[in-house]
């Protein structure tokens, strides 16, 4: 008999399901970019956690304020791509032997003035000693109940958006700045109410990857209409990491809306990119003579 013993990300995630315990007040636990819990009449609680770790997401020659704005900002990212805003953090750090308290301090800088552009206040944590450069933080946020988006509500014929350039992230250094897109977020589920969203730190393919698997439906993709960062290709878009822009599916007719807000003079950038489709799971990717070929839906591969 063949013993599993190092499955990748998203097989290990999906083995870990069957340890939730089932509660009333939890509305949606693993499997979406925020847990959602019973808050009250009006509003839910999401609740999310993201960890970096030294010479796997940065090096100690990057910016120690550049890191703790990319801790801070990827968990922020998170409660936006749910519609909702982000509350109060708490931040745990492994600490190596001989790093200055001065980095720290900086990192905290980093963090504090993320989380605070976003209306986010740091709460507290933990702190012990590590082999390396650890970082940790725990992220509560709250969103109204009718603004609650998913990743499990695109059906077939809604329209594929995203909120703006993607691919070559890691090469052109602009993933140490994301700009987690919470006001673009609010705006979309205050105007137009999207059917499904996710925040795309893992490629396109692989997020898109997630709605698809999430809502049981499949999606084509036009290539001439991804928009590509200087320098990147589609190749990068589909798989590299950490764009941090939102990608979410519009019904017809709230396309068509979002369609005519895009023409007048509008204060954020949506791009139309694709279509799902009813068949679940399957990705494809249309070029510019109409041709389809089909395109593994998984991104960026942390392990
Ligand atoms: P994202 O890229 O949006 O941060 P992840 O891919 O990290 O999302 O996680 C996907 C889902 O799996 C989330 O719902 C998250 O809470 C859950 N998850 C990830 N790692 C674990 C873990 N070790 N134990 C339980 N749930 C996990
Ligand atoms: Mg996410």
């Amino acid at each position: 008999m063949r013993v599993k013993t190092y499955p990748g990300e998203f097989e290990l995630i999906n083995r870990l399901k069957k340890f939730q315990s089932r509660s009333f007040r939890v509305l949606k636990g693993i499997g979406d970019d925020a847990a959602v819990l019973a808050l009250d009449k009006k509003r839910h609680q999401l609740f999310t956690t993201d960890m970096l770790v030294e010479d796997v997401h940065f090096t100690r020659k990057m910016s120690p304020i550049a890191i703790g704005h990319k801790a801070m900002a990827c968990n922020v990212s998170d409660i936006a791509a749910m519609g909702g805003a982000p509350t109060f953090a708490v931040v745990s750090i492994g600490i190596p032997r001989g790093l200055k308290a001065g980095y720290i301090d900086k990192i905290y800088d980093g963090m504090k003035a993320c989380a605070g552009v976003f209306g986010a206040i740091i709460v507290g944590g933990d702190t012990v000693k590590a082999d390396k450069l650890i970082i940790n933080i725990a992220l509560l946020g709250v969103v109204e109940k009718k603004n609650l988006v998913l990743r499990s509500g695109a059906r077939p014929g809604d329209s594929i958006f995203v909120s703006g350039p993607l691919g070559g992230s890691l090469a052109s250094g602009r993933h140490l700045w994301p700009v987690p897109r919470v006001k673009e977020a609010r705006f979309l589920v205050e105007k137009f109410k999207p059917s499904s969203m996710i925040d795309i730190s893992d490629g396109l393919a692989g997020d898109l990857g997630h709605i698809l698997e999430e809502s049981k439906v499949g999606a084509v993709i036009d290539e001439a209409n991804v928009p590509l960062n200087k320098g990147a290709r589609i190749e990068n878009a589909w798989r590299d990491g950490e764009d941090f822009e939102l990608l979410f599916t519009l019904s017809a007719s709230k396309a068509s809306k979002l369609r005519d807000y895009a023409r007048r003079k509008s204060s954020f950038r949506f791009f139309e990119i694709g279509r799902i489709v009813s068949i679940p799971r399957k990705l494809f990717l249309r070029d510019a003579l109409g041709q389809r070929c089909e395109i593994e839906p998984r991104g960026y591969v942390h392990f």
